[in-house]
């Protein structure tokens, strides 16, 4: 480590900018964020940096550089456009024993200034020791979206805690406890889904029940993986990964996702997959309840959304019953993924009104859906689950009045590397995904904008390039 991080007090305290451009201007804002007493010396300055000196809210003195401008000073920031002047100034800093940094220039430098995300009283600091400040704006960018918005606000509510939390728990064990709850647990996840009046109850009672805190309550949350492409997940969702010990998740979900949750955690594959083995879905539940009467927070990982032919209201139903508290996280289902990805809108101001999720199985007592409804033009259907059923679903839409030549696709493998678009008609589509071999998971576009995916189509992974240029 060639650098030792530190963050440094100076409210008040007397610092010096030497420079009066944009690049000074810009290393201002943040002393001033910290409380810093300004001076700027510099013969000229930026218009905002003179409108500071007029309110008062900094001292300008307007001449060249002297040595005696260091006087007191406990920090120094040398941001002149010329190199030798602010590697001169520096020495003279570093002789006196007064930190100095020249904007863009680390070897002359005592001290770097780092990437930051400030979420005050928050504050993240991103080094690459000054080999990289591109490469620390980056880390810095993925931080700020992995970090929730209001945890600046949740720091200063714990302070607020840690006051009453003296009086009560008096030993500093019992207070750590304390805070790690409050921190891990449902408490501060209700604080950052903006729930504070629910965060305080929690925070009270777990107060009250003092050193004889039950253990952790466990809980499940409910988590749409989207239909593949890790990208493709929210934030939440990925937040949710890296705080499960336990992942329980279906066959469908990408090891690209899976890859995103904890090291540590149990992944279990409940997997349901159309032909091979599948754990009963009764299982399924007895598991959730179990890793979570045992205090885990479980991860139930779901392909698409929980609440599109996933079952994941009969789960929710199974854990209500049984008391256990949960939370759903939803995700991007198939069919937006699918239709995206394949550069099919399902709705359309020229060709469709309404779109339709499907699914291509028939429900526990055989019920048909409502085919003369999906016949209809000017509406989109999307089948999920309807790659085996192809022949029965358009014999079926055609019975009900949908012409033969209405275009439909078939998106398998949606978002990921390996999808396949056959696109076709409700007559041939049947006889060309046998011919293309198409895998599932598939999904079936039904309806005229099904067409338009020949001409907005985008997604072109690798593979499929490559089988291009193969046949061309
Ligand atoms: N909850 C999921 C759907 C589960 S049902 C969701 O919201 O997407 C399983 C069906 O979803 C599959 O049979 C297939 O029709 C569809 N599906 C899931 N992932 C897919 C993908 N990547 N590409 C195409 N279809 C997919």
């Amino acid at each position: 480590m060639k650098y030792f991080p530190v963050f440094f007090d100076l409210d008040d305290q007397p610092v010096l900018i030497v420079g009066g451009g944009k690049v000074a201007l810009r290393k201002l804002l943040l002393l001033e964020a910290a409380g810093a007493r300004i001076t700027v010396v510099a013969p000229a300055v930026h218009p905002d940096i003179s409108d500071r000196a007029g309110q008062g809210s900094l001292t300008l003195i307007r001449r060249e550089f002297q040595p005696q401008d260091l006087d007191g000073r406990r920090l120094v920031i040398i941001a002149t456009s010329r190199r030798a002047v602010n590697r001169w100034i520096a020495q003279i800093a570093d002789g006196r024993g007064i930190p100095a940094n020249v904007v863009d220039d680390r070897e002359a430098s005592r001290f770097i200034v780092p990437a930051i995300i400030d979420r005050d009283p928050v504050t993240i600091a991103v080094s690459t020791g000054g080999t990289s400040p591109v490469l620390a704006r980056r880390l810095r960018e993925r931080l700020e979206a992995l970090v929730p918005g209001r945890i600046g606000e949740l720091a200063r509510w714990l302070a607020d805690l840690r006051r009453q939390a003296l009086d009560r728990l008096r030993d500093s064990a019992d207070r750590r406890r304390y805070f790690e709850d409050l921190v891990d647990g449902p408490a501060a996840r209700r604080f950052m889904d903006g729930d504070r009046k629910g965060a305080e109850r929690i925070a009270r009672q777990q107060l009250a029940l003092g050193t004889q805190a039950p253990p952790p309550r466990g809980e499940v949350t409910l988590v749409g993986a989207g239909p593949g492409d890790p990208e493709l997940l929210t934030l939440k969702a990925l937040r949710a990964l890296q705080d499960a010990d336990v992942v329980l998740h279906d066959r469908l979900v990408s090891p690209a996702v899976l890859e995103l949750s904890r090291r540590d955690a149990v992944r279990i594959s409940v997997g349901k997959e159309a032909d091979g083995p599948s754990t009963p879905q009764q299982r399924i539940h007895e598991l959730l309840i179990e890793h979570a009467r045992a205090g885990r927070r479980v991860v139930r990982l779901k392909g698409g959304d929980p609440f599109i032919f996933g079952r994941g209201g009969e789960e929710l139903q199974a854990l209500a019953a049984a008391g256990i508290p949960f939370s759903v996280i939803p995700g991007i289902s198939a069919a937006l993924g699918g239709a995206a990805y394949a550069g099919i809108p399902l709705t359309h101001r020229e060709h469709a009104h309404a779109v339709s999720f499907v699914t291509g199985h028939a429900g526990p007592e055989g019920q048909e859906p409502d085919w003369r409804a999906f016949a209809k033009a000017g509406h989109t259907v999307v089948f999920y689950m309807g790659l085996s059923k192809l022949a029965h679903i358009s014999e079926r839409l055609r019975a009900h009045g949908a012409p033969s030549t209405r275009p439909v696709a078939l998106v398998a493998q949606a978002t990921l590397p390996s999808q396949r678009v056959a696109q076709g008609t409700l007559a041939d589509i049947a006889g060309i995904a046998v011919a293309a071999n198409i895998e599932s998971p598939a999904l079936l576009i039904v309806g005229d904008v099904a067409a338009l995916g020949s001409v907005l189509g985008w997604f072109n992974p690798a593979s499929l390039e490559e089988e291009r240029h193969l046949t061309a």
